[in-house]
């Protein structure tokens, strides 16, 4: 049953253009390459399950989540497709894990101990991957003798298997490759002391895949940011095999719209005071659906054209200048296209100083997802 929803502000949804994305990545990768459409923190804002759904249907085999939470949310909507937890799952989480045929991501011995014995009866064995911190610093083994340890753990330990082994790039999407190859370098010597290799081996995300050697494919990939439609930097940006289209809008419509007289002021603090005579328009968003406070000053589109917040955005509403007065209900687009103009994603990144993967993450539930 579709929810219905009364206010007119809503994030739209292109899943073509996710479908699109994953098609160009698969026709761009080697054969025999599986995809592992990567829908953590809510698809990056997109929504977890339409976004699973469309790029299992473009050819995505795996679905990779961050937490043991967003594992269970998926599994409740597929049955079948495997699906790989990239952080840390508490020990407790392990039967669950087994009986939901979830993989986790595992990174010492003794995890894989106290593991154990919660898990030696389930009727499925609990499938692992092992990760290796080759420089990225945050998850993973550091040597490869911890590495063989943690091998040798899984191996004899009762209805444990191992399905995987992977790393993660720090500098991929950065044209300098020196770090890089560093860690290329120690995932290969991790790779050569194991006696037999697990299944899937996979180590470049978006940046790694489409920017450097076709080797680094393994067994497998994992696209976030691509798949969005969105560059994971602009080195990468300029020099991309093909184009991505942006899945990502955010709309809107006029709810008030009032002329104000010179001197008189809108907004917390009455900061913005007219200059002359002038239009104001008031949409019904603000920094509770995550279009925060230093977003001040940000344009939006209306009819075509750029114009601009006005004052302290509220924490429901905002208020923006226009050219003249437009009807109650005119649409706008607070990222997205409108005519020949456009407000990307990295627009906002760049206004706010951050990347642009943060940008649909920083959108908040009260927005409703919509799908075409
Ligand atoms: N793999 C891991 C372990 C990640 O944490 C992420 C996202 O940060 C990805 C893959 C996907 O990376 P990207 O969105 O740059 O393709």
């Amino acid at each position: 049953k579709t929810q219905q929803y009364f206010r007119p502000t809503k994030a739209m949804i292109n899943l073509q253009a996710i479908q699109q994305n994953v098609k160009n990545l698969k026709k761009f990768i080697r054969p025999n390459v599986q995809i592992i459409a990567v829908v953590k923190a809510n698809a990056y804002g997109h929504g977890d399950v339409a976004v699973a759904q469309a790029a299992l249907e473009a050819g995505a085999t795996i679905l990779a989540v961050a937490t043991p939470d967003e594992a269970l949310h998926i599994r409740a909507h597929f049955e079948d497709p495997d699906i790989l937890i990239l952080g840390a799952s508490p020990v407790s989480f392990a039967p669950f894990a087994a009986q939901q045929r979830i993989m986790l991501t595992v990174y010492g011995s003794e995890w894989v101990q106290q593991a154990a014995p919660l898990i030696a009866n389930e009727a499925l064995p609990l499938l692992l991957h092992m990760k290796v911190d080759s420089g990225m610093g945050r998850i993973g083994i550091r040597s490869e003798q911890d590495l063989l340890a943690l091998y040798q753990t899984i191996e004899s330990t009762d209805n444990v298997e191992l399905n995987g082994i992977f790393t993660h790039f720090a500098t991929a999407d950065e044209k300098d490759t020196t770090y890089f190859d560093q860690q290329v370098q120690f995932f290969e010597s991790c790779l050569a002391v194991l006696p037999i290799k697990p299944p899937l081996v996979h180590a470049s995300n978006t940046a790694a895949s489409l920017v450097k050697d076709s080797n680094l494919q393994y067994d497998a990939v994992r696209y976030g940011i691509s798949m969005y439609g969105l560059s994971p930097s602009s080195y990468v940006e300029s020099i991309l095999p093909f184009a991505l289209q942006p899945a990502f809008s955010l709309e809107s419509e006029l709810v008030h719209v009032k002329e104000i007289k010179k001197g008189e002021s809108v907004g917390y603090g009455a900061t913005y005071v007219a200059p002359t005579d002038m239009w104001i328009g008031t949409l019904p968003i603000g920094y509770a659906d995550g279009v925060i406070r230093k977003l001040g000053g940000q344009e939006v589109l209306i009819d075509g054209q750029r114009m601009t917040i006005v004052g302290r955005i509220c924490m429901d509403q905002c208020m923006v200048a226009l050219p003249k007065a437009y009807a109650i209900g005119e649409k706008v687009t607070l990222i997205g296209q409108q005519g020949q103009n456009r407000i990307s994603i990295d627009e906002w990144a760049t206004k706010l100083e951050t990347i642009n993967y943060e940008i649909p993450c920083m959108i908040t539930a009260r927005v409703p997802r919509i799908y075409f």
